[in-house]
C-alpha cells in the first residue's frame, strides 16, 4: 500500500464560497478530513459520506487536540494510505501552523500540498468596505498577530517596528481582542497618532458580521462596549475611511451560502 498525501487546505474567512475550487475538490475526494474550529461548518456537506472527519478544533484556552497530537494524527492516517484534507480556517500559512504541520509531514516522509486560502486579513476588510491598500493612501499593508501579551518580555512583537508600519500602510491585526487596549498603548507610546482611523470587524463574511469603527484612541472602548468576541480583527490606517466613502455599500457580495435571517452589520462611529 502506497503512502497516502496530506493537503494542508485553505477554507476561506468564514463565507463558506470563498474555499478555492482545488481546495473543494480535494475535500470532496478525502478519505480523512481534520479540521480546525475556524472554518464553515456547510464545507462538511461535501465530504463523502464515508469519509472520516474529525475535529481537531481548538479554542484558546481549551486544546481539544493538542498540537503534536494532530502532527502525529496527520502523519498515521497518510501512512494508512488515506486522501488526508487539513482544513484550515483563511489561509494555512497566515498563523495557521501550516508551516509546522507541513515540516512534520515532511519529517515523516510524508507527501504534502498546500492549497492556499482566502485569509481573513484580506477579506474581512474586504466585506466591510475597506481595501487593505489603495493608491495615495496605502502602499503596504501588514499583518500582525495580537496573540501575544506586550508585557511579556518574551513577546516577539516589535511594536516601534510595527508603529512604523502603520505609518508606512495598513495594519491588520489578528487574535487581537484580548490584548486590544495593551497593544493599542504600545503603539500610540511608539507614536502613532489617536485620530488614526481604526475598525474591528467580528464574524468577518458571515451573516453575524459586525463592523464597528473608530479610532487608534477610540477603538479599544467601542469594541469593549459592543462585547466583540473572537473571531475577529483590526485594522488600522486611512483605509478604514473608505468604508464610509462608499465601499462600505459594495459589500452585500452574494453568498454561496444565503441565510435568511441576515443580521444587518452594526456600525459605531
Ligand atoms: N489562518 C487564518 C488566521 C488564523 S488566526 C486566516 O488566514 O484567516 C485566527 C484569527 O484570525 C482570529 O483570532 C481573528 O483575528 C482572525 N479571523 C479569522 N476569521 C475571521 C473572521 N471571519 N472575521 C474576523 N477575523 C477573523
Amino acid at each position: 500500500m502506497s503512502v497516502g498525501t496530506v493537503y494542508l487546505v485553505g477554507a476561506g474567512p468564514g463565507d463558506p464560497g470563498l474555499i478555492t475550487v482545488k481546495g473543494l475538490a480535494l475535500l470532496r475526494r478525502a478519505d480523512v478530513v481534520i479540521h480546525d474550529r475556524l472554518i464553515p461548518h456547510e464545507l462538511l456537506r461535501e465530504v463523502r459520506a464515508d469519509a472520516e472527519v474529525i475535529d481537531a478544533g481548538k479554542a484558546q484556552h481549551d486544546h481539544r487536540i493538542p498540537q503534536p497530537q494532530i502532527n502525529a494524527l496527520l502523519v498515521e492516517k497518510a501512512q494508512a494510505g488515506k486522501l488526508v484534507v487539513r482544513l484550515k480556517g483563511g489561509d494555512p500559512f497566515v498563523f495557521g501552523r501550516g508551516g509546522e504541520e507541513a515540516l512534520y509531514c515532511h519529517s515523516a516522509g510524508i507527501p504534502f500540498e498546500v492549497v492556499p486560502g482566502v485569509s481573513s486579513a484580506i477579506a474581512a476588510p474586504a466585506y466591510a468596505g475597506i481595501p487593505v491598500t489603495h493608491r495615495d493612501v496605502a502602499s503596504a499593508f501588514t499583518v500582525v498577530t495580537g496573540h501575544e501579551n506586550p508585557d511579556k518580555p518574551e513577546s516577539a512583537v516589535d511594536y516601534p517596528a510595527v508603529a512604523a508600519a502603520v505609518r508606512a500602510g495598513t495594519l491588520v491585526l489578528l487574535m487581537g481582542v484580548t490584548y486590544l487596549t495593551r497593544i493599542v498603548d504600545e503603539l500610540l507610546k511608539a507614536g502613532v497618532e489617536g485620530v488614526k482611523p481604526a475598525a474591528c470587524i467580528e464574524a468577518g463574511t458571515l451573516p453575524a458580521q459586525r463592523v464597528i469603527v473608530g479610532t487608534l484612541a477610540t477603538i479599544g472602548t467601542l469594541a469593549q462596549a459592543a462585547k466583540v468576541q473572537s473571531p475577529a480583527l483590526f485594522v488600522i490606517g486611512e483605509v478604514v475611511n473608505l468604508r464610509a466613502a462608499g465601499l462600505g455599500e459594495g459589500q452585500q457580495v452574494e453568498r454561496a451560502d444565503p441565510h435568511p435571517d441576515t443580521l444587518p452589520d452594526t456600525e459605531i462611529q
